[in-house]
């Protein structure tokens, strides 16, 4: 039996396969790929001791950082997880099933798709759901911002100070992000609100050139041409496959404290599939570092405890 499975390759997990490894926990890591979301980046510059990095180059040295510790990696899907008893997981994937005392829980989160056509074609090519992370890349272009919500009022007024032009498109009638970010893109010079728009189909050839918008209200379509789509509509987190064994927030975000803890014994969580604040990869990493000290401590106790039972 393992001491500890970790489900996902973000960051995150990452990052705790590293620590237990050095903990010297028998560790297996399960994850779909190793990299999670750094995978859809072309371009990191945020990470430190990284000046400009590819998020698939930065994957490769997870990679390369986690085998450097003999962490067992199986690149599967896991399908379900069970608590067979008080100092026992079970995880199945599709082709095995694996025991450990703890887990931890670093699936990640999926950006929300807007499902335009085109949309799969050019993520990373033009099609981002990072603001934060890709802003930078579209100075002075024109770019899409679509979601009229605070992440997207958000995305407008950051991309106000880079870009060109920045459209807003607001699928319902008005905007629902706070009235104070309201106002400050509604005064943005470069910004123009688009409500009751929706795009319909992004295209181009290597990368995005522009995009078909639906106007609900003149039931008419039309073209914009841009360089860049900023998803902002929110996203999902993985967290489907542990919902019945940890307490989630209103988002479906797993519940943590400050020890990475979730509402079960032995079961520790860490990065964007949680309700910590900030989904960044230096967080995510150092969360997923928590998490790995925390199931340490958790097995140093629970042991020490049964020897003095
Ligand atoms: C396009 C884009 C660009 C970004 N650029 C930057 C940037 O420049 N700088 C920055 O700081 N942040 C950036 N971010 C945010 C950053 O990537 C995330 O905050 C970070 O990756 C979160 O790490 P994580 O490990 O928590 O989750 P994720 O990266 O989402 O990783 C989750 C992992 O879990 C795996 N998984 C999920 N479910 C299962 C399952 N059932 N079985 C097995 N494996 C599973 C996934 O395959 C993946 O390996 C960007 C995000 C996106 C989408």
């Amino acid at each position: 039996m393992y001491d500890t499975i970790i489900i996902g390759g973000g960051p995150a997990g990452s990052a705790a396969g590293i620590y237990a490894a050095r903990k010297k926990l028998n560790t297996l890591l399960v994850a779909e790929n190793i990299g999670g979301q750094i995978l859809k980046t072309w371009e990191i510059e945020n990470y430190p001791g990284f000046l400009e990095e590819t998020g698939a180059s930065l994957g490769e040295k997870f990679t390369t950082h986690l085998n450097k510790f003999k962490v067992e990696i199986k690149n599967e899907i896991a399908i379900n997880v069970n608590k067979i008893n008080s100092s026992c997981f079970q995880v199945r994937t599709k082709k095995n099933q694996y025991e450990s005392k703890t887990l931890i829980l670093a699936m990640g989160k999926t950006s929300r798709p807007l499902n335009a056509r085109g949309e799969e074609k050019f993520r990373g090519a033009g099609v981002t759901y990072c603001a934060t992370c890709d802003g930078p890349l579209f100075a002075n272009k024109i770019v899409a911002v679509v979601g009229g919500g605070n992440a997207g009022l958000e995305t407008a007024i950051q991309m106000e100070k880079i870009a060109a032009r920045v459209y807003l498109l607001e699928k319902g009638k008005e905007c629902q992000g706070d009235p104070l970010l309201l106002e400050n893109v509604q005064n943005q010079p470069k910004t123009k609100i688009m409500l009751d728009t929706e795009i319909i189909e992004i295209y181009g050839e290597n990368f995005v050139q522009g995009v078909k918008i639906k106007n609900s209200q003149a039931r008419k379509t039309q073209d914009l041409k841009l360089d860049g789509v900023f998803v902002e509509i929110g996203s999902v987190p993985n967290t489907a496959l542990t919902k019945n064994m940890v307490r989630l927030d209103a988002e479906n975000r797993i519940k943590i404290d400050k020890w990475n803890a979730t509402s079960a014994e032995g079961i520790f969580a860490c990065g964007d599939a949680t309700d910590i604040p900030y989904n960044q990869i230096v967080i995510a990493a150092g969360e997923g570092a928590k998490a790995a000290i925390s199931a340490f401590n958790y097995l140093a106790k629970t042991t020490s405890d049964n020897e003095r039972n």
